[in-house]
C-alpha cells in the first residue's frame, strides 16, 4: 500500500462543518434521536468540533464507510475489471465492489459484491491496499483473489466484463484513483519488473 498516495485525497478541511464534505453535511441536519436541528461546535469531552443535537445531547459521530472490493485474477494472470454501469464513473474501467453491509465480515462483502457485479465467486486472499478517498468519506479495501466459480457476465451495473493482462489495464479509463492505487499495488506486488510508477504504463 502507498501511504503517501493514500494520503493524497485529502480535501479541504475548512467550512462550515470542517473536515464534513458539503454533500455529507447537506444530510446532517437534524438529530435522528428526537429530530430537533443540529449544531456543529465544541463539544465538553471531545477533541473536535462535532454535530450534536442540544435538545437531547445526541452527538451525530461522522466516520468515513468501508468499501470492500477485489481483483479477481485468472489462472492466466489477467486481473478481471468491469466498465460500470452507473454513475460515478458510468462507463469507466473498475474493479467489482460496494459498501460494506452492517451484518457482514469484509470479506463475505466482497465475494458478494464481486458475485453481483460480474458473477464470479472469488476467494478472497491477500490484501492489495486500504486506501482512504476523504472528499467521498470512503475507505476501499481491495483484495487480491482468486476466481473459484462462476461466470463472467454483464449485469446493469457491469457493461461489460473484460480480463486484463497487466501490461494492456486501460489506465487512461480508470474510473476511480483507488483503483489506480490499487492496480499499481497490485502490479508492484506481482510484476515489479513492469515498474508502475515510472509512468509508461499510463502510457499504454
Ligand atoms: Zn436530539
Amino acid at each position: 500500500m502507498s501511504t503517501e498516495e493514500a494520503a493524497g485525497g485529502r480535501g479541504p478541511a475548512e467550512g462550515e462543518h470542517a473536515g464534513i464534505p458539503d454533500w455529507l453535511a447537506a444530510t446532517l441536519n437534524y438529530c435522528s434521536r428526537c429530530g430537533a436541528p443540529l449544531r456543529f461546535g465544541p463539544i465538553e469531552g471531545e477533541e473536535r468540533e462535532r454535530l450534536a443535537c442540544e435538545a437531547c445531547g445526541y452527538i451525530a459521530y461522522v466516520n468515513p464507510r468501508m468499501v470492500v472490493t477485489t481483483l479477481p485474477v485468472t489462472d492466466r494472470g489477467e486481473v478481471v475489471l468491469l466498465r460500470r454501469g452507473f454513475e460515478p464513473g458510468y462507463g469507466l474501467w473498475a474493479q467489482p465492489g460496494g459498501f460494506l453491509e452492517i451484518d457482514e465480515t469484509v470479506n463475505e462483502g466482497a465475494i458478494r459484491e464481486t458475485l453481483e457485479e460480474i458473477g464470479l465467486v472469488v476467494e478472497p486472499g491477500e490484501i492489495v491496499g486500504l486506501y482512504s478517498r476523504i472528499e467521498a468519506a470512503v475507505v476501499v479495501l481491495a483484495f487480491e483473489s482468486r476466481i473459484v466459480g462462476g461466470e463472467p457476465r454483464t449485469t446493469p451495473e457491469a457493461l461489460e466484463v473484460r480480463a486484463f493482462r497487466p501490461e494492456a489495464i486501460p489506465w487512461r479509463e480508470i474510473a476511480f484513483r483507488t483503483t489506480t492505487w490499487a492496480l499499481h499495488d497490485w502490479i508492484r506486488m506481482r510484476h515489479p519488473e513492469l515498474h508502475p510508477d515510472e509512468g509508461h504504463l499510463a502510457e499504454a
